[in-house]
């Protein structure tokens, strides 16, 4: 028996390379494509493709909806997905604090797990634990992210959730001059748990992070780079295996990471 996926943001950059994936992999079978609201493609992957997220899991009834869309869309294709019993494997980002809860709820409701991982590649994960190991005894840290220019949201989820793990191990304390003053908005980024975040957004870039630890007379960087969309597929794979045995919500990859 293999397992159903659909895809939501099956013809986007990470849509695209999702779609190879399951295609490649003996125990996936592709049996839904979904796109953008009454968007028309013709069938190219050998599954049909939706413009609807509840008609296409309705029609091919999926154990597994992975969603690849905009952070406009991924928390109500979620909802859909858990309505109707089918598994969500999101790598969307964008999703609140509350929206976290609601959705666990949800899930716990029908019965059903689902996965939410603002960072698939394996390497971010464990830039991720280093990041939390080194905070303990290096608490000074700015996080510097970059993208590519058409990513919507910023911070990036892989920065928030960073700037989360650092804190269970960071001891409390205020970095920089206590009179520092920001001559240009913005310039010293945004503020998360007492530290600061960079979003850099250029053509060119794909995704990449370095967490930037500071101490008496040195310093320590913790670099990820995701070089292509493919760094993600192996993570979306363990997540869609995963996501099968357990129930309630999941946040992000480093709790499914044995
Ligand atoms: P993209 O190229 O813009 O693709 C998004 C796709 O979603 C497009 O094909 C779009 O259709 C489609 N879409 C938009 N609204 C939809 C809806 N309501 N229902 C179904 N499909 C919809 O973006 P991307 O670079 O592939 O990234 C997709 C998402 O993954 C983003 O949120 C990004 O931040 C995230 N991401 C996550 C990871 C991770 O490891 N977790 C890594 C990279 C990216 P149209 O083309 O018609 O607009």
């Amino acid at each position: 028996m293999t397992i159903k996926v659909a895809i939501a943001g099956s013809k986007g950059k990470m849509g695209v390379e999702a779609v190879k994936m399951v295609h490649a992999d003996e125990a996936f079978t592709l049996v839904a494509e979904i796109g953008r609201p009454g968007s028309v493609y013709t069938e190219e992957n050998g599954a049909p493709y939706f413009g609807d997220v509840a008609e296409a899991l309705e029609k091919t009834k999926p154990d597994v909806l992975v969603d690849l869309t905009t952070p406009q869309s991924a928390k109500e294709n979620m909802e859909t997905a858990l309505r109707l019993g089918v598994r969500p494997v999101v790598g969307t980002t964008g999703f609140s604090a509350a929206d976290i809860e609601s959705l666990d709820k949800l899930c716990r409701e029908k019965g059903v797990g689902a996965i939410i991982a603002p960072n698939f590649a394996i390497g971010a994960i464990l830039m991720m634990k280093f990041a939390r190991e080194a905070a303990k005894y290096m608490p000074h840290v700015e996080i510097i992210e970059m993208h590519h220019d058409q990513k919507l949201d910023a911070p990036s989820g892989t920065a928030i959730k960073t700037a989360e793990m650092i804190q269970e191990t960071r001891p409390e304390l205020k970095q920089g001059h206590p009179e520092e003053e920001e001559v240009i908005d913005g310039a010293r980024g945004g503020v998360v748990n007492g530290f600061r975040i960079h979003s850099v957004r250029l053509p060119g870039l794909v995704a990449h992070q370095e967490v930037l630890f500071g101490h008496t007379g040195q310093t320590l960087s913790i670099r990820h780079d995701s070089i292509n969309r493919e760094s993600f597929m192996p993570g979306i794979r363990l997540a869609i295996n995963k996501v099968m045995e357990i129930e309630g919500l999941v946040y992000g990859l480093d709790q499914i990471m044995e």
